[in-house]
């Protein structure tokens, strides 16, 4: 099946990105239980490219049970992805817990492991993010 066809989780909405991220009514409940509705009609007539900003920047003020909406909306688009792959290509897991429920507790065990990380005496925290880096593996760096 091909970006355009039917959508295999509702089998009713042609599946384009913004359906399966947006508009299947799997997670269109999602976000109705997030946003008001005055927002989420707004919310749900916005282009692509708009919507992503929206998510992503507009409510980036936003807390929702302590997590940053645009964080959660972005883990909510990934389980939602990951959620439709899996039901694609028939793996075999396929999360059936609430995606709102489980997005929320991924971010904040992340978020306490981060803010377990050890710190080494006398080095604080923007200088440990800054010493962080990819390194290539030594095939690669000749
Ligand atoms: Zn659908």
């Amino acid at each position: 099946m091909a970006m355009g066809d039917c959508c295999r989780i509702c089998n009713r909405g042609v599946e384009f990105v913004l359906h399966v991220l947006r508009d299947c009514p799997l997670i269109k409940s999602v976000w109705s239980r997030l946003l008001p509705s005055p927002v989420l009609g707004r919310f749900c007539s916005l282009s692509l490219h708009e919507w992503l900003l929206f998510g992503l920047k507009e409510c980036s003020s936003v807390l929702i049970r302590d997590v940053k909406f645009p964080i959660l909306f972005a883990v909510l688009c990934w389980k939602a992805w990951f959620r439709r792959n899996a039901i694609m290509f028939d793996m075999e897991f396929v999360e059936r817990v609430d995606l709102l429920e489980s997005s929320v507790s991924y971010v904040k065990e992340i978020s306490r492991a981060k803010d377990g990380l050890p710190v080494a005496a006398g080095v604080s925290s923007a200088r440990r993010e800054s010493s962080r880096s990819w390194l290539a593996p030594p095939e690669v760096q000749a």
